[in-house]
């Protein structure tokens, strides 16, 4: 199924969609007013962008860097060139601690490598700790947003999910009382716990250490409660230097909820006494998409989640119908590099009208990026062939005025005398949840002319 297809799963529970789309729009405001507090809001974003972009044109040498400093703090650095690599990675550093129990904070990186199928064959049970990745793993469900993984989720379909699992009551979706239960539920996991997993959002590559931001605490506490912490970093998350997290925390939680900063920012150096701690940096794909020209401006990405708010597609689409760990605008320019033939239609998954880039902290051109991944689509895939007839006569038709005057005009008399079958019928998926605007009889340029005409 393409993109429209599950797009089309989604759109069948209307209430939720309209819900979906409020909740994440209320997203979007809170972060448009906290940026709006900031001064120097924009400068900020230049300086991020800038940042990033010196990052991507030395990222050998501040990775290398990083490993040096990190290894000096004792902990141990390994190199990954893709999923496979990753995931044998963290199974024989598990291995040899006989670890069979395992939290987890939120890290996309580990999503897209699928970390867990791969450990729960091995016959370790992998908790994720943040609340909403917990939930989409009781419905064993990929997330649907990085940052909100459960935003398609209503709390009564969250109440149901702990009264089939968790074994509470029923609530109503009482936030109050699931949050509560939730906290018993992996505070007991926390406490079992052999090795914590996290995620990493900057790594500072001139003193080795790196930083983890969550809401809820809970990357701190698997990490101190466990022997071992493996942390899991894609080659993009490097920073220079310490003073530039001042720049991304404050442009991270701004744009991501609207928070002045996450309410945890937690900075991992070196291990405790007694301790292992671990830096699996990972490839898998990234260095290939640093080599593309047009599109390496995609590694900036802090994973905010502000295209996602944002965007009318996906506002009314869901996460699930990307069918790509990272969705959204982000992930429409991001997963054509990993796979063009099956994520094809996502670049297309767009109105291009800009807004993506509009609220990207770190200035990704991501519209840009959508419109050239069509450009390179169309002309490395076959294209249905009604699809590439039709774009051939618009492009003869277009580019003569007297043609396209006529084509306009039997195009207003068919539309307003053909019949209503004809209009909207299969071929017409514009049609299928829209009516066309009144069809008037002249066009613009008519009209204009008449205007003028008349005084
Ligand atoms: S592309 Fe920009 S807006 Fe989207 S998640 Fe990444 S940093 Fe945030």
């Amino acid at each position: 199924m393409n993109h429209a297809e599950k797009a089309e799963v989604f759109n069948k529970d209307e209430a939720k969609v309209n819900w979906h789309d409020k909740a994440l729009w209320y997203v979007r405001e809170k972060r448009d007013t906290s940026a709006h507090k900031v001064q120097g809001w924009e400068y900020l974003r230049e300086l991020g962008s800038g940042i990033k972009a010196n990052v991507l044109s030395n990222l050998d040498e501040y990775l290398v860097q990083f490993e040096s400093n990190a290894q000096k703090n004792g902990v141990i650095v390994h190199w990954a060139s893709n999923a496979e690599e990753h995931n044998k990675i963290v199974g024989s550093i598990l291995d040899k601690h006989q670890a069979k129990k395992v939290v987890k904070s939120k890290s996309m990186l580990t999503e897209e490598c699928h970390l867990n199928p791969f450990l729960e064959k091995k016959g370790i049970e992998v908790i994720d700790t943040d609340l909403g990745e917990r939930i989409v793993q009781l419905a064993e469900e990929p997330p649907s947003h990085i940052v909100l993984p459960a935003i398609h989720k209503t709390k009564e379909e969250v109440d149901v999910l702990f009264q089939e699992h968790l074994g509470t009551k029923p609530s109503q979706g009482n936030p109050e009382y699931l949050v509560s239960e939730a906290r018993k539920h992996l505070r007991d996991k926390f406490l079992k716990a052999d090795v914590a997993i996290t995620g990493v959002n900057f790594a500072v590559a001139d003193t080795g250490g790196f930083v983890v931001c969550t809401n809820e605490g809970n990357a701190d506490m698997g990490v101190h409660l466990s022997k071992v912490h493996i942390a899991c970093m894609g080659i993009e998350k490097i920073i220079p230097q310490e003073k530039h997290l001042g720049v991304f925390l404050r442009l991270l939680a701004r744009s991501a909820t609207g928070q002045p900063i996450t309410t945890y920012s937690s900075h991992f150096n070196k291990p405790e006494e007694g301790k292992e701690m671990h830096i699996v940096i990972v490839d898998n794909g990234r260095t290939e998409q640093l080599s593309r020209e047009d599109f390496r401006a995609s590694l900036h990405c802090i994973r905010c989640g502000a295209c996602m708010n944002t965007c009318p597609i996906y506002r009314r689409s869901g996460g699930h119908s990307y069918d790509y760990a990272i969705p959204g605008p982000i992930g429409s320019i991001l997963s054509p590099g990993k796979d063009m033939k099956k994520h094809s239609s996502l670049p297309f998954a767009s109105t291009l009208c800009g807004s993506c880039s509009n609220v990207c902290p770190v200035k990704i051109n991501i519209h840009e990026q959508l419109y050239k991944w069509r450009q390179v689509i169309v002309k490395e895939q076959k294209q249905p062939i009604i699809k590439k007839s039709i774009l051939k006569v618009a492009g003869v038709v277009l580019s003569k005025p007297n043609l396209y005057a006529i084509a306009g005009k039997s195009a207003r008399f068919a539309l307003k005398h053909a019949p209503k079958f004809m209009i909207y019928n299969k071929l017409n998926a514009w049609g299928k949840a829209r009516d066309l605007p009144e069809i008037k009889n002249e066009n613009f340029d008519e009209w204009f002319k008449k205007r003028n005409k008349d005084g």
